[in-house]
């Protein structure tokens, strides 16, 4: 008989696609990248491998190398359950959006911000506040991604004082004096301070922190449409439902 070798790790759950009748294929990040495994007759009644069905949930999964075709879960045990934050309306559709966000940038075997999406998923079921937790997002994976935007001065005389505009497509923070060689607008003081806190580290202090609404919902469509033509995305659905909940 050949022994199949076992593996043991912890991720988080992407999303997943029924296969055949009773057994679906499962996105995870962990420490390693993007991975797909597949979950055999998780629609069954009984199975213990349901939480793999939650996108959101971390689980340490133990799971057999196949020689052809995706690796087979065996065993879970879930870390971080998210099932609770289903219930609230708004924090579903954020798990919905990273779903479709994070399937539609990353592919297989690419570095996912794993840890930070820990720390902001965690914040979720913390109950804060997800207007806020989406721009992070959005943050997080902008630099991720290598998209680079400068919110600390302008990007062109690199001088901090009198910054009066952005533009995430030439990669951040204008000043008054350099305004003129752009094709930009002159942004509301609120959202230059929201733009800043998208991408600030993600400490406790920020995470407790809630933006004011309607900056916030203003800056985070510019980033979410900034990835969408960066990478030649399809419109994100569950973004739409995002911005509806959020309002
Ligand atoms: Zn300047």
């Amino acid at each position: 008989m050949i022994k199949r070798e076992t593996e043991n790790t912890i991720a988080l759950v992407l999303g997943s696609t029924q296969y055949g009748d009773s057994s679906a294929i499962v996105s995870l990040a962990g420490d390693n990248g993007l991975f797909a495994l597949m979950a055999k007759g998780i629609y069954k009644p009984k199975s213990q491998l349901k939480p793999l069905l939650i996108t959101g949930n971390i689980v340490q999964v133990e799971y057999a190398k196949a020689i052809k075709g995706p690796y087979i879960a065996s065993s879970l045990r879930v870390v971080m359950d998210v099932s609770d934050s289903l219930k609230d309306y708004a924090s579903s559709c954020y798990l919905m959006y990273l779903e479709e966000l994070s399937l539609s940038l990353f592919q297989y075997g690419d570095k996912f911000p794993y840890e930070e999406m820990k720390i902001i998923i965690n914040a979720l079921k913390d109950k804060k506040d997800v207007l806020s937790l989406s721009i992070l997002t959005l943050g997080v994976l902008h630099h991720v991604l290598g998209i680079e935007i400068n919110t600390d001065d302008c990007i062109s005389c690199h001088k901090s004082k009198n910054i009066v505009s952005y533009d995430l497509s030439e990669g951040g923070f204008i000043c008054s004096d350099c305004f003129f060689k752009y094709d930009a607008s002159l942004k509301d003081k609120m959202d230059l301070f929201v733009l800043k806190y998208a991408f600030s580290s993600l400490s406790e202090d920020i995470l407790s922190k809630s933006v004011p609404k309607s900056s916030g919902i203003r800056v985070l469509a510019q980033l979410n449409d900034n990835l969408v033509t960066y990478f030649d995305l399809k419109p994100m659905k569950s973004f739409s439902l995002l911005l509806n909940a959020l309002y």
